[in-house]
């Protein structure tokens, strides 16, 4: 339940009948909501993950505390809210790799990543994450994870929605959090991309 006393699912129905309505009475067009659903999935959502990431990487002490309670860590940059409450952050290192999926619906960690992408709502990346991750990786989304890596695969829900503390890339000592915020994609907390230094 949120804080307002309604589920996620009677939220989702009511923003799609303001949705019908609006494009009804012509204020707004299909078009211009999908372009603005993507902003928020792709940009303004997980930036504010990819702050918390970059301050991970620059301060042993807050991702000591990310990890040990997550929302609380991200209470202190003033990130939080709806679908955030029970977060759990998976850090990647040398030997293990991270990723999640939802398999009974779409549960996601909204505060720090915004909405969910499409693809993560799709049966096919529910169903088969969970069985054949590095095959799914792969082919769909064109990443090796190298062999020496285990994959794990975390089932998020309502009650616990994970995300993943990427493996801080080689090459970047000494910069700066903004610097470092810049390469961490939505996908890569997701756990189906890796973060690389672009130079
Ligand atoms: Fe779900």
């Amino acid at each position: 339940m949120s804080k307002a006393g309604r589920t996620s699912e009677e939220i989702a129905a009511r923003v799609k009948a303001l949705e019908s309505m609006m494009i009804e009475q012509g204020l707004v067009t299909t078009e211009m909501v999908d372009h603005y659903a993507e902003i928020y999935e792709n940009e303004v959502g997980p930036q504010l993950g990819a702050k918390v990431v970059a301050k991970a990487w620059v301060d042993p002490d807050f991702k000591a505390r990310l990890l040990d309670d997550a929302p609380a860590a991200c209470a202190e940059l003033g990130i939080g809210g709806i679908q955030g409450e029970h977060m759990v952050v998976l850090e990647d290192t040398a030997d293990v790799h991270h990723a999640i999926v939802c398999t009974l619906c779409s549960c996601y960690p909204w505060p720090v990543l915004g909405p969910p992408p499409n693809w993560y709502k799709d049966p096919q990346y529910r169903s088969r994450m969970i069985r054949e991750p590095r095959t799914v990786l792969a082919e769909e989304f064109g990443y090796d994870v190298d062999e020496s890596r285990e994959i794990r695969v975390w089932d998020s829900s309502s009650e616990i929605r994970y995300w993943v503390l990427p493996v801080r890339p080689v090459g970047t000592d000494g910069w700066t959090e903004e610097q470092l915020m810049a390469l961490v994609s939505r996908d890569s907390m997701i756990g189906v991309a890796p973060v690389e230094a672009v130079s």
